[in-house]
C-alpha cells in the first residue's frame, strides 16, 4: 500500500531546531524559532492567563461539546479586537468561527474559498510564512507570489507588489500579512495599505488578511489599520487571527476566522458554510484555550493585565532591536542598520546571505534561518553580546 509513498522533505525550521539541540556548545543561541522568549530566555506564561485559569479551576465546568463555531463570547471578543466597534459587527455582517490556531483559521478559509471559486489562484507574498504556500496548495489551489521583499533596497517593492495585484484576474485570493510580516519584519505604511486596498477593490480580488501578531507592532488598535482600511472600502474579506503569540498560548491552538460580508443575510449563509468546513474536519473546536482568552478579553482587570503584558513583550522586542544595532555598531559594523529598528514584530530579515547564516551557525553556534531571518524575540541581554559579536564578525567577513 505504501511502497510508492515518497519521503516528504523535513520542515526546515524544525530541522534547524534538531541541529540546535544536538549542538553541545554552551554559548549556542537559537534565533531560528518563531516564538517569543522573555528576558531570561524562557517561554512566558502570562499572568492574565494564570489568573483566568485559576478562576476557571475554582469553578470547574463539565466539558460538553462546543458549538461548531466555538464559544460565542470568544467569537464576539475576537470581533471586538479585530474590527473594533465598526458598524459591520453591529450589523451582524461578520461571520467569526473559533479555529485551531491561526493555521486552522487559514485552512477553514482556504477550504471555503476552494468551494466558492475552485479555479481561483492564490497569491502570497515573496517571501511569506512557509506554511502559506503549503496550506493553500494542499487545499487545492495554484499558489503564486507577488513581489514583496526587495533585497537590493532592503525594503518592500511596493510598485512590484501593486503591479502584480493589478495584473491578477478578478477572484484571485491575495494573502496579506495584516501586521508584523513574517519573515521579513517589513510592513506597509498606512498610505501603501490604501493603495493595496484600492487595487483589491478595483480588480475584484479576494483579500485574506493573516493577523498572527496583533499587538506586536505598534499596539492592538494600531495594528488593526489594514483591517480598518478594508472595512472602510466596503470590501468582503477574510481575517485569520492567532493568539499563539499574543497570549503565549502556542500549544493550546487558539485562533479564529472572520469573514466580512455585505449583509447580515449573506453572513448567515457564509457562516453556515464555514460550519460545514469545521464539522467535516474536526466537528467542533476545543474548549480550554478559547475559554482562557474569552475570560481575559471580557474581564476588565484581566484585559488590562493582558494589554500590559503584551505591551511588555512588544517593548522588549523593540529594546532588543535597538540594542542589537548599537552592539553591531560598537563592534565596527559600518553599514546602515536602521532597518532593524524599523522592522516590526518578532522577526528581522538581517540582510545576511545564506553563506553568512551558515557561518553564524557553524562557527559561532548562532542559529538563524538561511534566508537571513532571525527571531529578535529570542534575544535577551545575556545572549545579545555574543550574537552581535558573531554577526559583526560574519558581516565584516
Ligand atoms: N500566520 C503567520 C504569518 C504566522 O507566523 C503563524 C505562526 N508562526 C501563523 C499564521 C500560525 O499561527 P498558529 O501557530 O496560531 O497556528
Amino acid at each position: 500500500l505504501f511502497s510508492a509513498v515518497t519521503l516528504a522533505p523535513r520542515d526546515p525550521i524544525l530541522g534547524l531546531n534538531e541541529q540546535f539541540n544536538a549542538d553541545t556548545r554552551p554559548t549556542k543561541v537559537n534565533l531560528g524559532v518563531g516564538v517569543y522568549y522573555d528576558e531570561n530566555g524562557k517561554l512566558p506564561l502570562l499572568k492574565c492567563v494564570q489568573a483566568a485559569e485559576a478562576a476557571m479551576a475554582a469553578a470547574p465546568k463539565p466539558r460538553g461539546y462546543l458549538p461548531i463555531d466555538g464559544i460565542a463570547a470568544y467569537d464576539a471578543a475576537v470581533q471586538g479586537l479585530v474590527f473594533g466597534n465598526h458598524e459591520a459587527v453591529a450589523a451582524k455582517r461578520v461571520a467569526t468561527v473559533q479555529a485551531i490556531g491561526g493555521t486552522g483559521a487559514l485552512k477553514i478559509g482556504a477550504d471555503f474559498l476552494k468551494h466558492l471559486g475552485p479555479n481561483a489562484k492564490v497569491l502570497i507574498s515573496d517571501p511569506s510564512w512557509e506554511n502559506h504556500r503549503a496550506l493553500f496548495t494542499q487545499a487545492g489551489f495554484t499558489v503564486e507570489t507577488y513581489p514583496y521583499y526587495d533585497a537590493a533596497v532592503g525594503g518592500i517593492n511596493v510598485a512590484g507588489m501593486l503591479a502584480a495585484l493589478n495584473a491578477a484576474p478578478a477572484g484571485t485570493v491575495v494573502v496579506l500579512h495584516a501586521c508584523c510580516h513574517n519573515p521579513t519584519g517589513y510592513d506597509l505604511t498606512d498610505a501603501q495599505w490604501g493603495e493595496v486596498v484600492a487595487v483589491c477593490k478595483a480588480k475584484g480580488l479576494v483579500p485574506f488578511l493573516d493577523m498572527a501578531y496583533q499587538g506586536f507592532g505598534f499596539g492592538i488598535q494600531e495594528d488593526g489599520e489594514a483591517v480598518r482600511q478594508f472595512l472602510a472600502a466596503g470590501l468582503s474579506f477574510f481575517v485569520s487571527t492567532s493568539f499563539s503569540k499574543s497570549f503565549s498560548l502556542y500549544g493550546e491552538r487558539v485562533g479564529a476566522l472572520s469573514v466580512v460580508c455585505t449583509s447580515a443575510e449573506e453572513c448567515t449563509r457564509v457562516l453556515s458554510q464555514l460550519k460545514i468546513m469545521v464539522r467535516t474536519n474536526y466537528s467542533n473546536p476545543p474548549t480550554h484555550g478559547a475559554q482562557v482568552v474569552a475570560q481575559v478579553l471580557t474581564t476588565p482587570e484581566l484585559r488590562a493585565m493582558w494589554e500590559g503584558e503584551l505591551a511588555g513583550m512588544r517593548e522588549r522586542i523593540k529594546a532588543m532591536r535597538g540594542a542589537l544595532v548599537a552592539a553591531l555598531k560598537a563592534a565596527g559594523v559600518t553599514r546602515d542598520l536602521s532597518f532593524v529598528t524599523a522592522q516590526k514584530g518578532m522577526f528581522s530579515y538581517s540582510g545576511l546571505t545564506a553563506a553568512q547564516m551558515q557561518r553564524l551557525r557553524n562557527d559561532f553556534g548562532v542559529y538563524g534561518v538561511d534566508s537571513g531571518r532571525i527571531c529578535v524575540a529570542a534575544l535577551n541581554e545575556k545572549n545579545l553580546p555574543a550574537v552581535a559579536a558573531a554577526m559583526a564578525e560574519v558581516i565584516k567577513g
